[in-house]
């Protein structure tokens, strides 16, 4: 493959994590990110999509907020799932780069450094893989395992096995992303009708 490596930084760098009932780590999850990003000297901004938490995850996001606005939150009505609340913070992504990551800290902040040395090298998409489900329980890891192995074989794609949802991706691919998306909700209402 052909790659055109990237002779800077990214200018930008956006952060997004769907957060449900994340109080206890929220905390910690700034201190880490914080001492992460503060290191690469980019401009950065984190998007924090309060999935509809019962705890006090909103509030916590609010005090982030208040104290540094590169820390920003968003907050669903209600509870509607990883997925959806990580697509509404991606819809308000605007880093050349966007990163990203589960609240709870499983895939380390300090991996980021390393997501963007490999977009300099010309990579759009890059994954952080773990190196073994530790932290998880047997039946998790067996259905990681599996899905991960499904996934690849239902998309034709090659999605690298316990990846998580740790990742890097170029503007670039968030675009194309966002484009299928609109492409495949035009359709289903075009079945619907
Ligand atoms: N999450 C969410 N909405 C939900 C469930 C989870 O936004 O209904 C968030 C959660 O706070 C975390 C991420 O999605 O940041 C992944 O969730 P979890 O750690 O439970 O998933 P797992 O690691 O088990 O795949
Ligand atoms: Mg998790």
């Amino acid at each position: 493959m052909n790659f055109k490596k990237r002779a800077n930084n990214p200018n930008t760098i956006s952060v997004v994590i769907p957060c449900y009932n994340e109080q206890q780590v929220l905390p910690k999850l700034h201190s880490n990110l914080l001492e992460v990003l503060d290191k690469l000297a980019i401009e950065f901004d984190v998007i924090l999509v309060d999935d509809g938490s019962t705890d006090d995850s909103w509030n916590l996001i609010s005090k982030l907020n208040a104290d540094d606005s590169r820390f920003k939150g968003i907050r669903l009505s209600r509870n509607y799932g990883h997925q959806i609340a990580l697509t509404s913070g991606l819809d308000q992504a605007e880093g050349q780069v966007v990163v990203i990551m589960d609240a709870d800290l499983q895939d380390p902040p300090s991996v980021i450094p390393e997501m963007i040395a490999k977009w300099q090298e010309g990579y759009d998409v890059v994954y952080g893989k773990r190196k073994k489900r530790d932290g998880d329980s047997p039946s998790k890891r067996f259905f990681a395992y599996w899905f991960y192995r499904i996934m690849t074989l239902l998309s034709g794609m090659s999605i690298p096995q316990d990846t998580g949802d740790f990742r890097l991706m170029d503007k670039r691919a968030l675009v194309a992303f966002r484009e299928l998306k609109e492409r495949l909700c035009k359709d289903v209402e075009h079945i619907t009708h």
